[in-house]
């Protein structure tokens, strides 16, 4: 079986133009979706996928769509989040890079299946040539008769525009990223509403990320049963994980869900760079817990990762060799949240900003006997007693890196 789907076609040259995409069979899942389909069969068909969403939460997609309320009187809207601001993770600037009109067909088949008839990409600011390729595709797209009112001769309108970011990782936080596309500050906001309810300017909105979306042409067109045949029973599908650090092939690998951590490494990444030897592995970007050599014998899907107290995220799998000094990850990950910490909230803005200003001073060598406990019990008072993810993202990374090299970040402490 060839186990790629989304970058099957990625050696194809000029893939991101449409005359080149739909050679390769590119927009048939649209005809079929339109002409063929009723909005609720294509949903139908997405929740039998068990098609999860890809950028870190793991929430079924179909699912998601079908809790959006189809009998207000307002507007719905959906949102692609192409922020990817996760550390490690590059996935879907490479989907995006490659193959824009993928994104773009699963853009409309969402909006058909949930009655949407506008939808925004919001691109992270650093990627200007992403998001210049996607107004490209987009202008094909209308030209071509896929965008815009009337598509295809069915009678569906849909309108497609490109948002830049300016940066901020909180921006990937679905609702900071529906107050960025509003004009406001990306602060997160409270849960409930939950968007699907009340999202973007107040109405239904949908937001799902560019892997997730880039999967459904090939369900719409293969069926739900090909789909879950390349991944696990709860987990259709392929994952693309980017790896990255002390290997020797860092980059993308399109492989079925549940593939162990090991394969991954040391059979397509082509393993440890020459002379290195492993220490740790973070399997879902920054905000993952991190996990020890002897762990990576785990199947890489949502609930074996966290069975084992990790998360699998955004795929994007960090391999840290012997060497690399295990305060220099912690200081890593503690400057980068108290950076990104919007301070809505104190526990995040202050917890952050003092674990940070702890690391620091271990790093000085001017560390104190009670460092690594002051550290676990900041992040402790961080972990769940925040308004969005953030906080926990920031809290349990650095919670396991204190519990599983404790002994070695005790080699920093002043000896008594
Ligand atoms: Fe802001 Fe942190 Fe609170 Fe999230 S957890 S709202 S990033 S302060």
């Amino acid at each position: 079986m060839d186990e790629k789907v989304l970058t099957r076609h990625f050696g194809v040259e000029g893939l991101f133009r449409i005359d080149v995409y739909r050679g390769q069979g590119g927009y048939r899942a649209v005809e079929t979706a339109l002409k063929r389909m009723t909005p609720a069969a294509v949903l139908d068909e997405v929740k039998r996928a068990s098609l999860r969403g890809r950028g870190g939460a793991g929430f079924p997609a179909g699912v998601k769509w079908g809790f959006v309320p189809q009998n207000v009187p307002k507007p719905r809207y959906l949102c692609v989040n192409a922020d990817e601001g996760e550390p490690g993770t590059f996935k879907d600037r490479y989907l995006m890079n490659h193959n824009p009109h993928l994104l773009l067909e699963g853009t409309i088949i969402a909006s058909y299946a949930v009655g949407i008839h506008a939808a925004f990409i919001y691109v992270r600011g650093e990627y200007e040539a992403v998001a210049l390729r996607l107004e490209g595709a987009i202008a094909e797209a209308y030209r071509n008769g896929y965008l815009g009112k009337n598509i295809l001769g069915t009678g569906f309108d849909l309108d497609v525009a490109v948002h830049r970011g300016a940066g901020a990782y909180i921006c990937g936080e679905e609702t900071a990223l529906l107050e960025s596309l509003e004009g406001k500050r990306g602060h997160p906001r409270l849960k409930p509403p939950f968007p699907a309810s009340v999202g973007l300017f107040q109405c239904p909105t949908v937001i799902n990320n560019v892997e997730t979306l880039s999967n459904i042409p090939f369900i719409v067109q293969n069926g739900a049963g090909w789909f879950l045949k390349r991944g696990l029973p709860k987990d259709g599908g392929t994952r693309i994980f980017g790896v990255s650090g002390m290997v020797k092939k860092p980059g993308i690998y399109e492989l079925p869900l549940g593939t162990k951590l090991r394969t991954i490494i040391f059979d397509h990444a082509g393993g440890m760079k020459e002379g290195k030897q492993l220490k740790a592995v973070i399997p879902g970007g920054m905000s993952a817990p991190i996990l020890t050599a002897d762990e990576i014998d785990l199947p890489m899907d949502f609930d074996s990762l966290a069975g084992a107290g990790s998360m699998l995220g955004s795929a994007a799998v960090i391999v840290i060799d012997r060497e690399t000094s295990i305060l220099d990850v912690l200081k890593a990950v503690a400057k980068f949240y108290s950076h990104e910490s919007c301070g809505q909230c104190t526990p995040c803005r202050i917890g952050t900003a003092w674990i940070n200003k702890i690391v620091k001073r271990l790093a000085r060598g001017e560390g104190e006997q009670d460092d690594i406990d002051a550290i676990v019990r900041l992040a402790t008072n961080i972990k769940g007693k925040t308004l969005c993810p953030l906080g926990d993202a920031a809290a349990l990374p650095i919670l396991s890196i204190c519990q599983k090299f404790r002994r070695e970040l005790e080699g920093y402490l002043p000896h008594a």
